[in-house]
């Protein structure tokens, strides 16, 4: 009996990041007064699409892949938001970072909505004829909610610059003409902007250097762990150090981690994970596991992997200083609270890591323009952008007495109801 109940009460508390983006959003909501009926539409995506996706298998089987594009709210402009190719994908885990994705662009003042897109599907396991034939049959279906003007996708999770060019292609196909506005992250080859690569995280570290300014610490030799070595983790390890001297002791991937307290060579580890596949192994480094990475005692913690990594058990043993969060929602609402009390400062997710949708726009502006700004434009801008959006969020935080994320979410919500308010739809 007891066993049945626990179980049942297990499954009850599953996480759910649709959910968990709605708490915050209601949280929000109650500090903002915002009215019930604005609030009832920011809850909920405008509109949403699931398509199934026939795809032919180079051993000539047909395979079918579910794919979900989210458009969560428009009222600012273009929705805008990442393609995800992922196995544990789910039409609430779009939402939910469709929902995000609007507050991102809203908290750095984007004129753009948020949306989400994926597809079930494990991309280790398939070609590269297989993956650009998956990523032509999204945009036949879904291609036609897409556009510059209307809804634009972007590299994340296991997608990348040649996926958008694909991607790209099939859609100047179909439209019988060049868009390279429909799609950012691009080449540069074919539109694509410099500085995007690194974008997410450069913008986080920009982000990470206010927070040291204001918090008094002094980031030079301060030790930096990474969980998740990938595009965000890989750039956050290399400007960590470039741009603020910090010392990379730990970082991980989804096989674990690996650590050395007196420090890791950023470029030697990611040669490392090109041949061996993983950071697993490096030469001089202790291995630890995800979970205890998170726990160990460093100034920095940078979270750059997957969603509900600090939760309300793991968070009370986090014993950094700053937790610069490059991964899209990997702190629970319970945890928060938690890091919160024990005075962790959190740079929340949509305000760290919104570098990469910040040069996605100025890809889109760039495309507009067909003119194309160089390196130092577009850092400078960048730069601007992220620096102004933190002490925004900085500042209504400490007048508020609330957690930063908190904060964010009530400049971003006050932006978008605005908008909502002023066409009259609430
Ligand atoms: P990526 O696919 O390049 O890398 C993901 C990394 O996480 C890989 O190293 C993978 O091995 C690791 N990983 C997977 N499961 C893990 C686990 N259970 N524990 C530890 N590590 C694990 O993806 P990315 O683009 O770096 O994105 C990482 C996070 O940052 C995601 O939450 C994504 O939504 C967010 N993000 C990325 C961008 C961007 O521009 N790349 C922008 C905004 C947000």
């Amino acid at each position: 009996m007891s066993r049945l109940a626990t179980t049942s009460n297990e499954t009850q508390q599953r996480f759910n990041p649709f959910a968990m983006a709605q708490a915050q959003l209601d949280a929000a909501a109650e500090v903002l007064q915002l009215e019930p009926s604005i609030h009832a539409l920011l809850r909920e995506p405008l509109r949403e699409m699931q398509v199934s996706l026939p795809v032919r298998m180079d051993d000539g089987s047909m395979r079918i892949f579910k794919g979900f594009r989210v458009q969560y709210n428009d009222a600012r402009g273009p929705t805008k938001g990442g393609l995800r190719f992922h196995p544990d994908e789910t039409i609430d885990l779009v939402r939910a970072l469709a929902a995000w994705m609007t507050w991102k662009c809203a908290v750095v003042d984007l004129p753009l909505g948020g949306a989400k897109g994926g597809i079930v599907c494990n991309p280790r396991e398939l070609s590269p004829g297989e993956l650009e034939r998956l990523s032509r049959a999204y945009v036949r279906q879904v291609g036609r909610i897409l556009g510059a003007e209307v809804d634009v996708p972007a590299p994340d999770m296991y997608t990348n610059a040649q996926v958008m060019a694909w991607m790209l292609d099939e859609f100047s196909v179909l439209q019988g003409h060049n868009e390279f506005g429909m799609i950012t992250g691009k080449p540069l080859a074919l539109g694509g902007s410099k500085v995007r690569e690194e974008a997410t995280a450069r913008g986080g570290m920009y982000c990470l250097r206010e927070a040291a300014r204001v918090l008094g610490l002094k980031t030079e030799g301060t030790a930096m762990a990474i969980q998740g070595f990938g595009n965000a983790g890989q750039h956050a390890a290399l400007l960590g150090q470039e741009l603020l001297g910090v010392v990379v002791v730990a970082v991980s991937d989804s096989r674990g981690g690996i650590y050395a307290p007196e420090g890791l060579d950023p470029r030697k580890v990611i040669a490392h994970k090109r041949t061996a596949g993983s950071v697993i192994g490096f030469p001089g480094a202790q291995s630890i596991s995800n979970e205890d990475l998170l726990r160990l005692d460093v100034d920095i913690l940078v979270p750059a992997a997957l969603e509900n990594t600090i939760n309300a058990h793991n968070a009370p043993e986090v014993k950094a200083r700053i937790s610069a969060e490059l991964a899209n929602g990997p702190t629970t609402p319970e945890a928060d609270e938690i890091l919160h009390a024990k005075g962790v400062y959190v740079i929340p997710d949509f305000l760290c890591n919104a570098g990469g949708v910040t040069v996605s726009y100025f890809e889109m502006v760039q495309n507009a323009y067909s003119y194309y700004w160089d390196d130092k434009t577009v850092k400078a801008r960048l730069d601007a952008k992220m620096t102004a959006a933190f002490h925004e969020v900085h500042e209504l935080a400490t007048r508020l007495g609330v957690h930063n994320r908190l904060a964010a979410y009530c400049v971003a919500v006050q932006r978008v109801a605005e908008a909502v308010r002023l066409r009259g739809w609430a």
